[in-house]
């Protein structure tokens, strides 16, 4: 099969693997032999949503810095009144 080793990695002896194992001892050395290949790899997903939403992400952090200073003219205009420092006259 492809990406089963058969050999052991350390001392070259043929490697009998069961059905279902992702390890093995190897039968002369005592070396552990392992699978190079995972079935279930998650790496690349994670590393594909984050090319995704990082877009989204930046447009979305743009859009709330955009309410906030929206935010900020609004509270402005509503305030009809304003602290005025009178001790420097
Ligand atoms: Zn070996």
């Amino acid at each position: 099969m492809k990406g089963i080793p058969t050999k052991c990695s350390r001392c070259g002896a043929p490697i009998n693997w069961k059905r279902s194992a992702s390890s093995v001892s190897c039968e002369f050395c005592g070396h552990l032999n392992t699978l190079n290949t995972k079935p279930f790899s998650l790496t690349p997903i994670s590393r594909q949503l984050e090319k995704t939403f990082d877009p989204v992400k930046r447009v979305l952090a743009k859009n709330l810095q955009t309410l906030v200073q929206k935010q900020n003219v609004l509270s402005n205009k509503q305030v009809p009144w304003k602290i005025i420092d009178i001790t420097t006259n």
